[in-house]
């Protein structure tokens, strides 16, 4: 006769031990293999850090190639406004960068097929990392600016659903211009506000001289008696009558290459002065005033909502058939 203890010793391995085994075998075979139940909540997609779009550059030989727009809108900053400037207004330039060739890309733009060349009288400033570094630039200076355009990956400015016509310069003397003031059509974000802060701009003014005979040439007129003046919203010259012939103040400052249309003129003896407030067109976003309304705390979101009143920023993102919403 077996000892009873050793029966009941049997018993608990057969009943509890061995069951326990399998159940743990059985176990480790799921973990190896697992299955994951369909009810399970889906990882939540994160924001992409990048948003890759395209963008068509246009080579001095008329020749275009496709780039992608942060790589692209890098070389726009780093030609357009000083790294020294704050990163907020570095974000907000290159936001409407972006938004300038995201609308050429998809409304054709300037040169029809779509593209921006590197003229910045025509589109934009453009100078590659390495032109930028032979010209005394730093590695530093183009970190800062990667940063700010990765910060705003995929932002665009827009107006009632459609991208706005992004236009900027350098510095308005104190107060911006209306769209139709300077070409004619009216906008209803690029409308003359305030710009304050301007004034450690190097063209905040400007003064050049003419000799009476000189400007007389230069006009195509047979005297430069001064006359009448009237001005626009944005503190522009609007027209002005030179030698009884009226001008319009954009005329006169592509005749006579003034830095901006926010002019006086004033007459002594026979030489004429011409002092300009600004450098620019003068309207949509002044980037020495998105640089002041930095340094004095605003975020590139407040920059652009003040600039362009009424938009919309929003982000560009790819959709789940690959199409761009
Ligand atoms: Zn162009």
């Amino acid at each position: 006769m077996r000892p009873l203890w050793k029966d009941i010793l049997i018993s608990l391995f057969m009943g509890m031990v061995v069951p326990w085994m399998v159940l743990n075998f059985a176990a480790a075979l799921l973990e190896e293999e697992p299955e994951i139940p369909e009810t399970l909540p889906q990882v939540q997609e994160t924001v992409p850090e990048t948003v890759h779009l395209p963008m068509l550059l246009r080579l001095s030989d008329g020749s275009t190639r496709e780039m992608d727009m942060d790589d692209y809108l890098v070389r726009v900053v780093l030609a357009e406004m000083p790294a020294s400037f704050e990163t907020e207004a570095l974000k907000a330039q290159a936001v409407v960068a972006r938004t300038y060739t995201r609308r050429a890309y998809t409304t054709g733009g300037k040169h029809g097929d779509g593209s921006i060349c590197t003229d910045p009288a025509c589109c934009q400033a453009y100078i590659t990392e390495a032109d930028y570094l032979a010209k005394g630039g730093t590695e530093e200076s183009i970190e800062k600016i990667k940063a700010a355009v990765a910060a705003s990956s995929g932002y665009v400015l827009t107006y009632e659903g459609a991208l706005i016509e992004a236009t900027y310069f350098s510095c308005s003397g104190g107060r911006t211009e209306d769209a139709a003031a300077v070409w004619g059509t009216d906008y209803p974000y690029l409308q003359s506000v305030e710009s304050p802060g301007e004034e450690n701009a190097a063209h905040y003014t400007d003064t050049i001289s003419y000799d009476a005979e000189r400007l007389e040439a230069l006009l195509g007129l047979d005297s430069s008696r001064l006359g009448a003046v009237t001005y626009t919203e944005g503190g522009g010259v609007d027209t002005i009558v030179i030698g009884g012939t009226e001008f319009k103040g954009t005329e006169l400052r592509r005749l006579l290459g003034l830095r901006s249309t926010a002019f006086t003129l004033t007459r002594e003896g026979d030489t004429i002065t011409i002092t300009t407030k600004g450098y620019g067109h003068r309207v949509g976003m002044s980037q020495y005033g998105a640089d002041a309304m930095a340094v004095s705390g605003s975020s590139f979101e407040e920059i652009l909502a003040y600039y362009y009143q009424g938009t919309q920023l929003i982000r560009l993102e790819i959709d789940e058939s690959g199409e761009m919403r």
